[in-house]
């Protein structure tokens, strides 16, 4: 629930109305203010809240339990564009971010041939999943902690920026040095972790889940905004229709929809939208041309010989490509990061 309040209302006043919602209802409850707009966030666990009683109060201009509003994620609460620091790079308006690499980490020589291989094309984010979510459980599921420190080691050595995937949050301590955390399309709705990342200020890149409409996904970042990490970038990368041609079928019109309701910042995922790796450069082209603010997109030293997603995968020279076609579009309007 919000509780809009005027915005003349005195700060003693909102600590009041605050301990009264504690003493009252034990409600969690917070101060937000975006866009010069003073909004109570209650955080409803079974409250029995008298909306009549808060409206009573002379500052409270209005109350909002419709769900209407979206709530933080909302352009409603912030209208101007997010912008996410990683690194030295900024991730929004103005940029577009180029996040590539691997699949899996496989080795330290298959990482290290398609990092530096990234970075000369002029991409500054290396992926790579350490942490598989793999639909068989017979299937390579990931270096795993040995994954993390490759790209670690890759991180200090290369200097890029990281990215990659946490599966459950009892390796979230591994992430420390990951610069930003990834949950996948299967994590989407795994709240007790989009709570807990909620608590920590690291950038997050949030996939949307296979089977998601864009309220349920938006609804999923705000439990990450809500718990004080403004630093949520949203992923499309595909949803599961009827069509059996590709994998699975980019929702291109997710992002003026996106920019529209919310201000963060959204990057399309190809790769996985589709499963077939030439199909990549004209959907990121569409990417570019629609208004995502970056891609990420699977590369691979060797596709053929992937542990993972190798059909999807381009290969270093079909990146480089891609690079030149993706920075002759975005050439006029916003610079590759
Ligand atoms: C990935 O990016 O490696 C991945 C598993 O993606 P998704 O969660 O979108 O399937
Ligand atoms: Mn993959």
């Amino acid at each position: 629930m919000f509780v809009i309040l005027k915005s003349d209302v005195e700060n003693r006043e909102i600590e009041k109305f605050l301990t009264g919602l504690k003493k009252t209802y034990n409600a969690d409850a917070r101060l937000v203010v975006k866009n010069d707009k003073k909004i109570i966030v209650i955080f409803e666990n079974n409250l029995k809240i008298d909306v009549g009683l808060l409206k009573s109060f002379d500052f409270v201009d209005y109350i909002d339990d419709s769900g209407e509003l979206m709530g933080l994620v909302s352009r409603f609460f912030k209208s101007d564009d997010t912008m996410i620091s990683i690194g030295n790079k900024i991730v929004g308006e103005g940029n577009f971010c180029v996040i590539s690499g691997p699949c899996s980490v496989e080795s330290e020589q298959q990482i290290y041939a398609i990092a530096k291989r990234i970075k000369m094309a002029g991409c500054g984010l290396l992926r790579g999943g350490a942490f598989k979510p793999r639909t068989s459980p017979y299937s390579f599921q990931g270096l795993r902690r040995r994954g993390i420190e490759l790209l670690l080691e890759v991180k200090r050595a290369i200097g890029l920026c990281v990215v990659s995937e946490l599966t459950d949050l009892k390796y979230l301590d591994l992430f420390s040095d990951i610069d930003v955390i990834q949950v996948g399309a299967r994590n989407m709705q795994n709240f007790e972790m989009l709570r807990q990342l909620g608590r920590c200020d690291k950038p997050i890149i949030l996939k949307r889940g296979i089977s998601n409409t864009i309220r349920e996904w938006l609804l999923s970042a705000e439990y990450i905004l809500s718990g004080g990490n403004d630093n949520v970038i949203l992923c499309e990368r595909g949803i599961r229709t009827y069509e059996p041609l590709t994998r699975n079928t980019l929702d291109i019109s997710a992002i003026p929809m996106v920019k529209k309701i919310s201000h963060l910042p959204i990057i399309i995922d190809p790769s996985h939208a589709t499963g077939r790796k030439w199909m990549v450069a004209p959907l990121s082209k569409a990417a570019v041309v629609a208004g995502a603010d970056g891609v990420m997109i699977e590369v691979h030293n060797s596709p053929s010989r992937a542990l993972s997603d190798g059909k999807q995968s381009l290969d270093l020279d079909e990146f480089d490509n891609l690079m030149k076609n993706i920075k002759a579009l975005v050439k006029f309007s916003k610079k590759i990061i």
